[in-house]
C-alpha cells in the first residue's frame, strides 16, 4: 500500500470523527487530472494530494493526452503546468471551456506559475482559469485551492444539472401542450387526435367529416414589410376571424407557422356543402386586416377533402396529407381559392 494512502487512513485525533468522514467522503468523490510535463512535479503534487485525502487522481504527461483522459472521463479538477512543450496550460484551458460548453459539463482548471507580474494572470483568468498556484506549490496551499477549486465546480454542475432539468421539463409540458401559444386555437397535435375521433364517428354512423387546410398568401412578404410582430398580429386576427366564420362547433387549428386546419363535422354527410368554404374564402378577404402597422389585406388559400362515412375509412395521416395536397393544387392555380 501507498504509504501516503496509508497514512490517511490512521485516525486523526486532532479531527472529530464524523466531520473527518464526511471530508474524506468529498475527497474520494473529487475527480482530478495532474498535468505536466516534468515527472518529478507530477509525483510532488500527486504525493501531496493523495496525503490531503484526495484518492481518484490521474496524471498526464502533456496537454493532449490529459484531453483524451477527459474525453474518456470527466474531471472536476484539472491541475496544468502553464509552461509545457506542444500546448501550454492555457490553450489547454480554452481547449476544456470549449469541450464543457458542448458537454454542458464544468471543470475547475487551475495553473501552476513561475510567472511573475499581474499581466499574464489577468489574461490567464480572462482565457477561463478558476485559480494558480505558484511553483513549487506549497502541500497546505494546494490542498486547500483544489478544495476550493473542487467547490465551484461542484456547484456549478448543480446549475448545469438544475438547468438541464428544467429545459427537460419546458419540453415535456411543450408536447403535452394541446393549444398554440399564439393564437389560443388547437394545435397540430389536438387537430390529429380530434380528426381520429369524428372519423371514427362518421364511419360508424354514416356522417361526414370535412377537413380544410387553409394558408395564407405570401404571407413572408408581411414580415419582410411590416416585422415578425405585425406577422403575428395578422395571424391572431386572421384566427379570429376563421372562428367567426365558422359554425361554433368546428375545431379551428393552427397546424404551424401561417397554416391553419378546420375540422368540420355532419351529421348527415349530404349536409356538406363546398358553398360554406366559399363563405370562408369570402370573409377572410372581405376587408383588410387592422395592425399596429394599418389595414393589410390578406387572401388565402384552401385545400378540402371530405369523407362521407362511406367505404373505407382515411387515417388522419392520409385525411391532412390528402387536403394538403388540395391546398397546393388552389396556390399552383393562382391562390385566393378553394381546390376540393
Ligand atoms: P405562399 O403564398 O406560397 O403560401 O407564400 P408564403 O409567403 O405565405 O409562404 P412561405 O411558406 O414562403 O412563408 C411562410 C412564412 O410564415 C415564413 C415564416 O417566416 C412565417 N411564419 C411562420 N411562423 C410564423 C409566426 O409564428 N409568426 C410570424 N410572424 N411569421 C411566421
Ligand atoms: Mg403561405
Ligand atoms: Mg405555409
Amino acid at each position: 500500500m501507498d504509504p501516503v494512502d496509508k497514512a490517511m487512513n490512521k485516525p486523526d485525533s486532532s479531527q472529530p470523527r464524523t466531520r473527518k468522514k464526511t471530508i474524506m467522503a468529498t475527497h474520494k468523490d473529487v475527480s482530478i487530472i495532474i498535468v505536466d510535463d516534468m515527472q518529478f512535479s507530477r509525483v510532488v503534487v500527486q504525493a501531496a494530494l493523495k496525503k490531503a485525502g484526495y484518492s481518484n487522481i490521474r496524471v498526464a504527461e502533456s496537454a493532449e493526452v490529459a484531453l483524451t483522459m477527459l474525453d474518456e472521463q470527466p474531471a472536476d479538477v484539472v491541475l496544468a503546468d502553464w509552461v509545457m512543450p506542444g500546448m501550454d496550460g492555457l490553450e489547454l484551458t480554452e481547449k476544456i471551456r470549449q469541450r464543457d460548453e458542448e458537454k454542458g459539463f464544468y471543470t475547475a482548471v487551475i495553473l501552476f506559475t513561475a510567472q511573475e507580474g499581474i499581466e499574464p494572470l489577468v489574461e490567464a483568468f480572462n482565457r477561463g482559469i478558476d485559480d494558480y498556484i505558484s511553483k513549487p506549490p506549497n502541500p497546505h496551499e494546494l490542498a486547500a485551492r483544489v478544495n476550493a477549486a473542487a467547490r465551484i465546480a461542484s456547484l456549478q454542475n448543480d446549475l448545469l444539472e438544475t438547468s438541464h432539468q428544467l429545459e427537460d421539463t419546458i419540453k415535456q409540458l411543450e408536447e403535452m401542450a394541446l393549444t398554440d401559444p399564439l393564437t389560443g386555437v388547437a394545435n397540430r397535435r389536438l387537430t390529429t387526435k380530434q380528426l381520429e375521433m369524428h372519423l371514427l364517428d362518421a364511419s360508424a354512423r354514416r356522417g361526414g367529416v370535412c377537413f380544410v387546410m387553409l394558408d395564407i398568401d405570401h404571407f413572408k412578404q408581411i414580415n419582410d414589410t411590416y416585422g415578425h410582430d405585425v406577422g403575428d398580429e395578422v395571424l391572431v386576427s386572421f384566427t379570429r376571424r376563421l372562428r367567426r366564420t365558422v359554425r361554433p362547433t368546428d375545431l379551428v387549428a393552427r397546424m404551424g407557422g401561417e397554416e391553419f386546419g378546420v375540422i368540420m363535422h355532419y351529421t348527415r354527410a349530404e349536409n356538406y356543402k363546398i358553398s360554406s368554404l366559399t363563405r370562408v374564402l369570402t370573409s377572410i378577404n372581405s376587408r383588410p386586416f387592422k395592425t399596429s402597422a394599418g389595414d393589410i389585406p390578406i387572401t388565402a388559400s384552401i385545400g378540402v377533402y371530405f369523407y362521407d362515412g362511406t367505404g373505407d375509412m382515411p387515417s388522419v395521416l392520409k385525411m391532412i396529407k390528402a387536403a394538403d395536397e388540395k391546398l397546393y393544387e388552389a396556390k399552383n392555380n393562382g391562390r385566393n381559392q378553394i381546390a376540393s
